[in-house]
Parts: structure tokens; sequence; C-alpha cells
């Protein structure tokens, strides 16, 4: 055989080989996208399946495992390929780019078992829960049937803005977006990302509200300057993840920087501190500080479901009627700032009118304990007692499929939160440090005995996680 001939055979049979054998997402195609990702790991399937590693083909994911076929597990392949054109519309990506994107995941039980089959290398760091690189992300099994699938997610977000975007800018932005993203819905084979999920049961083991408010409660909350600052090693702690998370939640949802964190996607190549000296730089000095104390009543009162434009103090719409203040206060916002100033010790005679939705249930779902606790677990009761017999449930014409629950401003003892029953009109004195006193229940009509120097504000009693669902009015009139 000549030379040339022996040469060429070989070559053939390498071909061969390597299509067979090894499973390889397309490095051209893939290179063109994004040229600063490297080259894959070789990966041989005869070597993974001796040791016991499955091998699940999707679209968009390869995923490898040592976990026993189990329909939560194997259906993650189907999970991120329906979160490819999510991120896509959520990033302003042309799904079209995405075509030929592929990655190759790694959901590990024993870590020993990859390393032998060489899909763990050596120069990794030692990540407790899952890590992303160019073409692979691994995945730590976690318990619980939502927080493996969250950590897909996560990575899966961390991978997508490192192709698309050049990079996911500095470790606050990169671990809260994934963090933000990667909560979701998962029901009858079909994704949600980016959910809003309102109670800890839709997101087991998850769990960053309970950070922030055990953080809250030991009143050591970080300024968003702080958050901004968190390196990349900090991530290694818990924590972090829920300041960043939380984060991007406040920064998304607040009216005053809402656009403009729309923007950060164009600058997320941008992985130092240049950012976020960025994106404040787009804020007046003192826009930011009242962002800032916006940040701290959102903490405050951060849980399932919380978003920013419901937890942001608001000045109330006010006049002048028969020469009394009347305040007109909406159901569904946080705190709304009179124009009423008080001293402590004052005394104002406050009579509240009106009737607003306080929530809607809906009657084919059978009632659950959340129905009946505020989400701190404050006491849980059963409709009982005399507004739930004064107040029948009404049918909402916009959603016949929902019932609204109506309310005046004595609340409801269907549900209570903070200790008072929701729907209570509640006042506090907001004082020039924008800093809050205790809430004092008012209800229809009451004197209030000013309990610090400052603005009147009021808001009705609930959860700012439970407003969304709130429409209507009431009109608060002021004898000084
Ligand atoms: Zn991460």
């Amino acid at each position: 055989m000549k030379y040339w001939t022996l040469f060429s055979w070989s070559f053939v049979v390498c071909l061969f080989a390597s299509a067979w054998a090894f499973a390889q997402p397309n490095v051209k195609e893939m290179t063109r996208l994004n040229p600063q990702m490297g080259r894959p790991l070789d990966i041989d399937d005869a070597r993974a399946d001796a040791l016991g590693l499955r091998k699940i083909s999707g679209t968009y994911l390869t995923m490898y495992t040592d976990i026993p076929s189990r329909e939560d597990i194997d259906e993650l392949v189907a999970v991120f390929d329906a979160a490819v054109p999510q991120w896509c519309r959520l990033f302003g990506i042309n799904p079209g780019k995405a075509r030929h994107w592929s990655l190759v995941a790694f959901l590990m039980r024993d870590r020993e078992k990859f390393r032998q089959a060489g899909m763990l290398p050596d120069d990794l760091p030692k990540f407790p829960t899952g890590y992303n690189r160019g073409y692979h992300f691994w995945v730590v099994e976690q318990p619980g049937n939502y927080y493996t699938r969250h950590l897909v997610l996560h990575e899966g977000t961390h991978a997508f803005m490192q192709w698309f975007l050049g990079g996911s800018g500095p470790a606050w932005y990169s671990e809260g977006m994934a963090e933000k993203l990667a909560l979701h819905r998962w029901e009858n084979a079909r994704l949600e990302l980016n959910a809003r999920l309102t109670h800890a049961d839709q997101c087991e083991y998850w769990g960053r509200p309970k950070v922030i408010r055990d953080a809250v409660a030991r009143k050591q909350t970080m300024r968003l300057d702080q958050v901004f600052d968190l390196s990349a090693i900090s991530f290694y702690d818990a924590e972090s993840y829920a300041w960043a998370w939380a984060a991007c939640e406040f920064l998304s949802g607040h009216p005053f920087t809402t656009e403009e964190y729309r923007k950060l996607p164009k600058h997320a190549a941008v992985t130092t501190a240049a950012f976020s000296a960025k994106f404040k730089s787009w804020f007046e000095k003192e826009w930011w500080a009242q962002i800032e104390r916006d940040w701290q009543t959102f903490l405050s009162e951060l849980t399932y479901g919380t978003t920013a434009d419901r937890t942001t103090i608001l000045p109330a719409v006010c006049e002048l009627r028969d020469g009394y203040e009347v305040a007109t206060i909406f159901a569904d916002r946080n705190w709304q700032i009179s124009t009423i100033l008080v001293q402590k010790g004052d005394e104002v005679r406050i009579s509240a009118s009106g009737q607003f939705i306080v929530m809607q249930v809906d009657p084919q779902r059978p009632l659950g304990r959340q129905d009946f606790q505020g989400d701190r677990g404050e006491r849980a009761l059963p409709i009982v007692g005399d507004e739930a017999a004064d107040t029948p449930p009404a049918e909402d014409s916009a959603d016949s499929a929902r019932i609204s629950i109506p309310c005046e401003a004595n609340g409801v003892s269907l549900r209570y939160y903070q200790g008072q029953r929701v729907g209570m009109l509640m006042a506090a004195i907001l004082n020039e440090d924008y800093q809050l006193s205790s809430p004092i229940p008012i209800g229809t009509e009451a004197t209030l005995i000013a309990n610090a120097d400052g603005a009147v504000v009021f808001r009705i009693n609930e959860s700012p996680a439970e407003l969304h669902d709130n429409s209507g009015k009431l009109e608060v009139k002021f004898v000084k």
C-alpha cells in the first residue's frame, strides 16, 4: 500500500471515530457565534457508558448524568430547549442566531465518575453547586423537585449571556440575572422563565428571601453600592446570591430604574466596576440617594412575589375639600405620602370611606394553607367573623373566572398581615431621613397620635407581594 493511501485511510478512520465516539457541538458554527469560547472537551461516549453515565440529547443541550432515569431528571434537556427562545426574547437576541447553539452539561451525583470520564477537568474551581465555562456547565444534584432544574437554568443563563452578549457583567449582575431568570414554573411541559413565584412551596430549597429577611432582622442589610462591589469570590457564600438576586429584582422593577436596567445587557461584556459606575451615571446624585432609600424599603418587606413597583413609597393625591384635607389612597400601592405634617404627640382625627378589592380567588382551586396566613406565618384563621359575612364575595366583571373579595377600611378577617386584618387602613409617620415609624391601625375612623415627626403616610394592610390583585381606592379625610 502506498504511503499516501495508508495516510488517507487512517484519516478516514479518525473521522469516523470522532463522529461515533465523541459528542460534539457544531464547533465551526459555534466559533462563528463567539470565537472567544475555546474548544469543547473531547468526550468518549463508550467510556462514559462504561462508568454508568447516561447521555440524554436535546436540540440545544446534551446532558450526561449518573442519576438513574427519572422523569424530572430526563426532562431537563427539554426544559433547557424550552428556555432558549425565552432567553432570546429576554435579551433581545434574534432566535435565528441561536440556531446552531448547543451546550454539553454534566449533572452529577458522584463527581468522581465524571473525573474518571474526563468530564471534570482539574483546572475547574471547587464549585459547591454549579459552574459554567465555554461549551459546558456542571450542576450538582440538589434535594427536592425544583432546585436542580433551577440550577440548570441558572448555569444556562450564564452560558447564554457569555455566548450572545460577550460576557455577563460584574458578579452582582451575572449572578443576580442568573438567579432572577432561573426562577421558573414548569407545568405540563411548559416553561415560564423569570416567573413571579409567590410562595416558598413553588421553589423548594431556593430560599433567597429568607436570607434577606434574616439580614433585615439583624439590621445588617447591604446598600446597593455594597452589592455592586461584591467580588466573584464572595459568591462561594450562598448569602451573596440572595443580595445579587434582590438587587436585580429591585432595579428591574423600580419605577426610576426599570428603563436604565433594560439597557444593561448591551454592556454585559464589561465585567469590571466600570459597569456599575456606568449604570449609576445615568441617575442624578439625589435620585440615586432616593433609589438607595427605596431599596431599604423593598428589603424590609421582601418575600416571595414582592416586586419593587409595589414597595416604592409614592406621593398620595391630596386636595382640600370643604375645608378638610382629603387624600386618595390606592389599594394596590405601598405607603402613600399625604400632605399632612405632624410632630410627635400631635393628634389627628382621621376617617376613611370607600370600598376596594383586597384579593381575588380562583373558585376552581381548593383553598390552601397560603389562603389563610401571611407569608411570614402570621395568625392562620378560617373564613369566620363579621366582615366575611357582611361582605360576600362579588363576581369581578373583568375576569369572571376569579372572585374578587371586596373590603372597606376596617379590613377583612379572612387573612392577617403583621398582626392586623388584611385590608385595614394603616398609617405611619415618614421622617426626613425616610425612616418609617411603626404602623398604626386606623380603619374607618380613629384618632392618630403621632409617634414621630414627619409626614403622615397610608396604605392598606397587606404584604406588598400580594398587592397585584387589588384594585380601587379609599378617601381619607383629616381633621387636625
Ligand atoms: Zn452563577
